[in-house]
C-alpha cells in the first residue's frame, strides 16, 4: 500500500535509501510506497564479504516492478557500496578482497539492468597518498573493463589526510586516471561536503562551493547527490548524518538546492536518520513544497520561517552537544585551530539563529 503519492510534477528526482531485506525487488515497492523519484539500497549484505547471488526470478521481480513502478533502473536507482570496501588500501590482500567484493556488486547491477553506483573512495592509510590513489585508479580501470556499462560514482567524504574524497582535488586525481571517463562520476553529499570543511550553508557559500566544484571537478561528472543535515559543525569532520532543517546546514540550504536547475534529473538520495520509512516520505513530500518556494518569495514566507525555526528547535540540544565535543577536539589538536575556531563562531551564531543567518545571507 502506497502511503504518499509519486510526484510527477517535481523537477527533481528526490528518494531514499530504502531496504531490501528478504529480496531485492522489495527495494522497488518500499521506495514507490514513500512516493520516491529515484532511489538506492544495498546490493548484498553491508556487513558481509560474500552474500548468496541473486535467483533468476528475483531479478526478474525487480525489473518487471521497475516497469510496474516507472522507475528506469538506468537513471533512477543509485545503489550504495559496502563501507569496508577499501580499493586504497596499502595492504594488498586486503585491497585484493575489497576489489572482489565491488567486482560482485558491478554485476548485479548489470544483472538488474542498473545504471549507475555509489561508492566511498576509501583511504590510503600509512600508505603515499599519491601512490594509493594511482591504486584505486587502476582497481577502477580493471573493474570497468570486466564489465559493460554501469557507471561507477565516487562519494565525497567528510574526513581529512587520508581519507581519499575529503577533498574535490583527490577526486579530480582519480578521474583523470579513469581510462573510460564515460564510465566515471561524482556524488556529493551534503553532509560529507559540509563536514569536510566546505561551507555551503548560504545561498552565496553554495554557490561558490559549485563554482569550486566545477572548476576543480567539472559538472559533467556530477552524477548524484546524497541529501542530508549535518549534526556536527562546519570543518568537523565527522560523518554524522541528521533530518533535514535539524542540523548545522539547516532547512534553508535544502530550498536552495531545490531551487537549483543545475539537480535536474539526477538522483537526490536522502539518507537521513529516520526511525521508520514515513520519514523519508515526509522529507521527500517537504523538498517538493520547497521547490515552489523561490529565493525571492523566501523571506517573507511565513510558513517557511515557521517550519525554519520548528526543525532548529527539534535538533537544537543534538547540535548544543556535538559543538561542545568540537570545541574540545581543538583545545586538544592545535592544528588548524585558526580555522576551526572560526567554524566554533560560525555554529554558535547558528544556534542562536538560523533565521537572521539565512535573511541575512541573501540581503
Ligand atoms: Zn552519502
Ligand atoms: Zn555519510
Amino acid at each position: 500500500m502506497s502511503n504518499f503519492v509519486r510526484s510527477t510534477a517535481s523537477k527533481y528526482k528526490f528518494g531514499a535509501h530504502v531496504s531490501g531485506a528478504g529480496g531485492i525487488s522489495n527495494c522497488v515497492s518500499n521506495a514507490y510506497n514513500i512516493g520516491c523519484n529515484a532511489f538506492a539500497m544495498f546490493l548484498k549484505s553491508p556487513r558481509k564479504w560474500v552474500s548468496p547471488q541473486y535467483t533468476k526470478e528475483e531479478v526478474d521481480k525487480f525489473k518487471e516492478l521497475c516497469k510496474q513502478h516507472d522507475y528506469n533502473p538506468l537513471t533512477d536507482i543509485l545503489p550504495h557500496g559496502q563501507y569496508f570496501i577499501n580499493l586504497a588500501n596499502p595492504d594488498i590482500e586486503k585491497a585484493e578482497k575489497s576489489y572482489d567484493s565491488l567486482l560482485d556488486d558491478l554485476k548485479r547491477c548489470e544483472q538488474l539492468g542498473v545504471g549507475l553506483y555509489n561508492m566511498h573512495p576509501g583511504s590510503s592509510l600509512t600508505g603515499d597518498h599519491k601512490q594509493q590513489l594511482k591504486q584505486l585508479a587502476d582497481y577502477l580501470n580493471k573493474a570497468i573493463k570486466e564489465t559493460k556499462f554501469v557507471k561507477i560514482l565516487l562519494e565525497n567524504m567528510a574526513g581529512t589526510g587520508n581519507l581519499v574524497g575529503s577533498n574535490l582535488a583527490d577526486l579530480r586525481e582519480v578521474i583523470d586516471m579513469i581510462e573510460d571517463k564515460s564510465r566515471i562520476g561524482v556524488c556529493i553529499d551534503t553532509c560529507h561536503t559540509f563536514a569536510a570543511g566546505y561551507d555551503i550553508g548560504s545561498k552565496e557559500a553554495f554557490d561558490k562551493f559549485w563554482k569550486e566544484f566545477d572548476e576543480i571537478v567539472g559538472y559533467d561528472y556530477l552524477k548524484a547527490i546524497h541529501l542530508n543535515d549535518s549534526k556536527a559543525p562546519l570543518s568537523a569532520n565527522r560523518d554524522l548524518h541528521e533530518k533535514l532543517g535539524e542540523g548545522f546546514l539547516g532547512l534553508e540550504v535544502f530550498r536552495i538546492i531545490a531551487n537549483n536547475d543545475k539537480l535536474y534529473n539526477i538522483p537526490i538520495i536522502l539518507e537521513t536518520p529516520q526511525e521508520k520509512d514515513d520519514g523519508y516520505g515526509n522529507e521527500i513530500k517537504l523538498l517538493e513544497w520547497l521547490e515552489d518556494i523561490s529565493d525571492e518569495d523566501s523571506l517573507e514566507n511565513k510558513e517557511l520561517i515557521e517550519k525554519i525555526t520548528m526543525l532548529q528547535k527539534n535538533g537544537e540540544k543534538v547540535r548544543k552537544e556535538q559543538l561542545t565535543k568540537f570545541k574540545a577536539k581543538i583545545e586538544k589538536n592545535s592544528n588548524s585551530k585558526k580555522r576551526k575556531s572560526t567554524a566554533v563562531k560560525k555554529s554558535e551564531n547558528d544556534i542562536s539563529s538560523q533565521l537572521t543567518r539565512s535573511k541575512r545571507a541573501r540581503r
